[in-house]
């Protein structure tokens, strides 16, 4: 349910956030358990379950999503870094609301476990 999402409430301010970008449709926030030195999550401002749960209808936000991601990503330490959407359980997805993982800031080894 959307209105109990922890992405939801970070949104909404109800729980905290180092924030580094909003906009009108984008939050993007520094990952509570980061990775990589680089290591934060840009997400939509619209509660999407994950990647599986866009409709065409997001076409332009998911593209935002791409691009936004990368142009923080050189902003914030990372020239070099990976995009990462998880989706459902067994791909490591643990909070069901779309979120693009950006990580750099130290080699990224492929292919991933
Ligand atoms: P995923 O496993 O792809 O669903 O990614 C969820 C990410 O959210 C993980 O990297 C978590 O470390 C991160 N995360 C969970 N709770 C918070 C939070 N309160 N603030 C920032 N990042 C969080
Ligand atoms: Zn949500």
């Amino acid at each position: 349910m959307a209105g109990e999402c922890l992405f939801c409430k970070i949104i909404k301010g109800e729980i905290p956030a180092k924030k580094l970008y909003e906009d009108d449709e984008l939050v993007a926030f520094w990952d509570i358990a980061p990775q990589a030195p680089t290591h934060f999550l840009v997400i939509p401002r619209k509660h999407l379950s994950g990647p599986a749960g866009a409709t065409p209808a997001d076409d332009a936000l998911v593209g935002k999503l791409l691009r936004k991601g990368a142009e923080l990503a050189a902003a914030n330490g990372a020239p070099a870094f990976r995009l990462v959407l998880n989706n459902g359980p067994e791909a490591g997805q643990t909070v069901f609301h779309l979120h693009l993982h950006v990580l750099g800031g130290r080699p990224l080894t492929w292919p991933p476990g």
